[in-house]
């Protein structure tokens, strides 16, 4: 129903980038987005009104040949990280936006994450260089810390120095974009099949009804096809993009405004082309039906520990995905050294994907949710939603405040050996009755068993006046008779010797138990 592309390698052309913007807030996300379009004046001119309809393409020369990118029009990473939650990956390349003037912000990393999270190249704009109190160098130097080396420094991310208010360097940033695209990826899809792709945004419009901008991922769509959006369905009645012209034509990583939907899909949904409506019709209900139980059958899965311990076993997982967030900047750092250093040998391996100081946010549980991670909460609670999030999305937050206790866990769960649950069992009870003073082998306790049994190898804790005064003692020995026993049961007499413990008192009781591990569910 939908996926890869039909035909074989000749059938596959090039087709152009779609890329998201990212970075810290007022960083100058929206003011490139817009600049961007702005510049792609040919295109304007040939058509009415510029408007927002989610995402717009663009026309550069690269190497003296024309070339096109898709820009999702929504600016942040949040969209991005949504999309992916829902298992849609819109993006081919991100844009992360650095300030000159500021630098690298918590945000910048944040998106920096989840970029590297879902394994999408990087091109660096370093805007606002316009700007006095600039300092290019400096964000090369920062993002140099955090992996992300330019090119300029035998890395290879490019990094473009812009501004979007002076329009300046734009053409070398779309550049850059086009020469990652060529470098790292191999953009290609067949134009010749029936289209499939993803709805970028969604709306009811008054006049217009139903509109959805779709991106086309692989096929022509054409006005008059039938389509199934999510759960929505229809005709093609009209397809215009994002200048207001009108298409006949959408080819692959071109988004088109689509009308004569049946209803509004959400972002990141799917969409195909199938024969005729009836059918178009059909598989939008099913599809809406399947996604509500897949909600439903998602909210049980939870991704804990345990689960990645099973994948490992079936050897689906190598690598167990973290989200760090703690209380001070210290102790995350702390946690991540200790981290790094648990060493269970070259096929598992932990990999961090986003670390941070605060309160765990609804941020952190999508890229949890979109990357299969389980956070981690050291001396942090969660804010906001992402309790009720973490829950919906299946996504496992794990609480400590000591540090070798948090590693203890995690390379016990690598090692596919968690410690196990336990609860206490009580076995039974013996009274004192009589001591017998050994210096060799200790005080020997003259017991009468008063109820259930005292095992040998139980735990046992040392009862006076109702109250402990000697807890989780192992036995040094137990006797019935002069012959070493493994267990005496009730109403029978015997000598017991604690370990470690000789400060008993006729009177006392001595009650035995043992630790019982609790199934796993
Ligand atoms: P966003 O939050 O990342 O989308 O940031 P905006 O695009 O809204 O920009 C934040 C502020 O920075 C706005 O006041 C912009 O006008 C300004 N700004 C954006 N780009 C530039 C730039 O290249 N130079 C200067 N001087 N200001 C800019």
């Amino acid at each position: 129903e939908f996926g890869e592309d039909e035909g074989d390698e000749s059938d596959l052309v090039v087709r152009p980038p779609v890329v998201t913007v990212m970075g810290h807030v007022d960083h100058g996300k929206t003011k490139l987005l817009d600049a961007l379009r702005k510049a792609n004046v040919v295109a304007k001119e040939a058509g009415g009104i510029t408007q927002h309809i989610g995402a717009y393409q663009v026309q550069t020369e690269v190497d003296g040949e024309d070339r096109r990118i898709t820009f999702i029009d929504t600016p942040g990473h949040e969209a991005f990280t949504a999309m992916r939650a829902r298992g849609a990956q819109a993006t081919d390349i991100a844009i992360l936006v650095v300030a000159a003037d500021d630098g690298v912000m918590p945000q910048t990393i944040e998106a920096l994450n989840h970029a590297k999270a879902a394994n999408v190249p990087i091109v660096v704009a370093v805007n606002k260089i316009d700007k006095p109190d600039a300092d290019p160098t400096k964000v090369r130097g920062q993002l140099t810390e955090y992996g992300l080396i330019p090119e300029e420094y035998g890395g290879d991310a490019m990094f473009v120095d812009v501004s979007a208010k002076s329009e300046l360097n734009l053409d070398k940033l779309l550049e850059a974009v086009v020469l990652t695209a060529d470098a790292s990826l191999d953009l290609r899809a067949n134009p010749d099949q029936d289209a499939q792709g993803l709805v970028v945004e969604a709306h009811l419009d008054r006049g217009r009804g139903p509109v959805a901008t779709v991106l086309v991922q692989r096929g022509t769509l054409h006005v008059g096809d039938s389509i199934v959006a999510g759960p929505a369905h229809g005709r093609v009645r009209a397809m215009l993009d994002e200048h207001g012209n009108e298409l006949s034509v959408a080819d692959p990583s071109r988004p088109a405004m689509v009308l004569g939907l049946s209803a509004v899909p959400g972002a990141g949904q799917n969409f195909i082309v199938v024969d005729d409506d009836r059918m178009a019709r059909q598989i939008a209900e099913k599809r809406e039906a399947r996604e509500r139980a897949a909600m439903q059958a998602k909210r049980r899965v939870r991704r804990t520990l345990e689960d990645f311990m099973a994948s490992m076993e079936k050897g689906e997982s190598q690598e167990l995905n973290l989200i760090l967030k703690g209380d001070v900047s210290g102790s995350v750092e702390a946690l991540e050294d200790a981290l790094a250093k648990i060493d269970v040998g070259d096929e598992v391996g932990i990999r961090v994907i986003d670390r941070g100081v605060g309160a765990i946010t609804e941020t952190n549980v999508d890229l949890a949710a979109a990357s299969d991670a389980i956070i981690i909460g050291f001396n942090v609670r969660p804010q906001g939603k992402a309790t009720e999030m973490a829950d919906k999305e299946g996504v496992e937050i794990r609480y400590y405040s000591v540090i070798y206790q948090a590693i203890d866990e995690i390379e016990a769960a690598l090692k596919g050996m968690l410690k196990p649950e336990y609860e206490e069992q009580a076995l039974g009870q013996a009274e004192i009755r009589a001591i017998f003073r050994s210096s060799k082998i200790g005080n020997i306790a003259g017991c009468m068993v008063i109820g259930g049994v005292i095992r040998r190898n139980a735990k046992v804790r040392v009862i006076r006046d109702g109250a402990v005064v000697a807890d989780n003692l192992d036995l040094a020995s137990l006797k019935r008779e002069k012959d070493d026993a493994s267990e005496v049961r009730e109403g029978f007499e015997c000598g017991l010797v604690l370990r470690n413990f000789q400060d008993i008192k006729e009177g006392d009781v001595v009650e035995a138990f043992e630790m019982r591990e609790i199934p796993r569910s």
